[in-house]
């Protein structure tokens, strides 16, 4: 098991792209963290530079406190599973798992004993003498990832693992990747686009875009103390509502009523008099009807969806819209007006400049 030191870490592809900015980041021994962020945010680009598939601009990246920067794959140990898994297709599965430690050299009862113990965390004991094409998606990609873990390396760096797999499939192998990780306890990093996958994985998220590092936290934090627009709009779903609305007098109107901002930005939101600010609520925060302690916000039903577990209500409120998250035996009748509140702790109130949040954190 490895720990590591991202610092300041940049990549600058040969045409000039500035791809990563100042990622900074120190990884705990056995740690499971999470890249995630719509395409092109260098997430990639990131795990490559770990990989030491991909040179490091500037800064400094350190494995077990040693600077790794000039570290060929190899000297690295790491393993790493792609998202096309690329098995042999003329192998079984088990010369597939075999295959790194055959050509280490490693010795054949070594060999047996270790794809033998690997088969049966990933539960493919019966499959070792099958051909990679008698196999489905998720198993072919637990194939994949048993040849990266039985090398025993120290860190275990996978990128978009699950998008081959159908939805299914996907929720299996999460949960299966959660359990490897527990087993093995080897420092991993993953990167995908998925908030669910993110989410449902990480001991720590980092979430990206454009190249910059937008915020580093556990689910939890993510979650409930989002730092800007950006992570409260990326994690959750429904995303959570934002209205940018102007600042009258420390309140501001929706849809005809006042709402008086003094309650949950007390201190600041005087200077935002004349100005405008960004009011964000999440859809699982609000309940039906004027409940106290709340912001009470009327507006028109405008379309339900029943998804079983619960229901999504879109509302138009005046001129701003939102979705609601309420359970399915509340879902109410399209086009009727709708009074629902948001408890005080629940709003986020944001700089709608800077984008960065304003209302202190909570504990929730
Ligand atoms: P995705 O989820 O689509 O894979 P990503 O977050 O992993 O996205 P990267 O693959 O890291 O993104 O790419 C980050 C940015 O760097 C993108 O804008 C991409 O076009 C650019 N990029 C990637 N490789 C190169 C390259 N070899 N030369 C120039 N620019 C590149």
């Amino acid at each position: 098991m490895a720990y590591l030191s991202l610092r300041a870490i940049n990549k600058i592809y040969p045409n000039g792209f500035h791809a990563v900015h100042n990622f900074n980041l120190n990884i705990e021994k056995g740690e499971f963290i999470v890249f995630v962020g719509p395409s092109g945010c260098g997430k990639s680009t990131t795990l490559r530079m770990i990989a030491g598939l991909e040179d490091i601009s500037n800064g400094e990246f350190l494995i077990n406190g040693q600077r790794a920067n000039e570290w060929g794959p190899q000297q690295r140990q790491v393993a790493m599973v792609f998202q096309s898994y690329a098995l042999y297709p003329q192998m079984t599965v088990y010369d597939n798992i075999a295959f790194g430690l055959t050509l280490m050299g490693v010795d054949e009862e070594e060999i047996d004993a270790r794809v033998k113990k690997t088969a049966g965390i990933l539960g493919l004991t019966d499959y070792l003498d099958r051909l990679p094409r008698a196999l489905s998606g998720g198993q072919r990609q637990r194939v994949a990832i048993g040849r990266a873990i039985i090398r025993k390396v120290g860190i275990f760096l996978m990128d978009e693992p699950l998008s081959n797999l159908d939805a299914k499939q996907r929720v299996t192998m999460r949960a299966e990747i959660a359990q490897i990780h527990r087993q093995t306890g080897a420092t991993t990093i993953y990167v995908t686009h998925d908030q669910t996958e993110a989410m449902t994985l990480a001991d720590r998220i980092v979430i990206m875009k454009d190249g910059y590092v937008q915020q580093i936290g556990t689910p939890y934090d993510v979650y409930f103390h989002p730092r800007n627009v950006f992570v409260a709009g990326f994690i959750g779903e429904p995303p959570m509502n934002f209205m940018t609305l102007p600042v009258e007098n420390g309140a501001v109107t929706l849809n005809g009523a006042k709402i008086d901002l003094s309650r949950v930005l007390p201190d600041k939101i005087g200077s935002y008099n004349g100005k405008p600010i960004v009011f964000g609520f999440r859809p699982e925060a609000v309940s039906l009807g004027e409940k106290e302690n709340a912001y009470h916000i009327t507006g028109q039903v405008e379309l339900t969806e029943m998804l079983g577990d619960n229901a999504n209500v879109y509302m138009n409120i005046g001129d701003k819209r939102a979705i609601l998250k309420v359970t399915p035996h509340e879902i109410p009748a399209t086009d009727q007006q709708l009074t629902f509140s948001v408890p005080y702790e629940s709003v986020y109130l944001f700089d709608a400049e800077s984008e960065k949040v304003l209302t202190e954190y909570k504990d929730k």
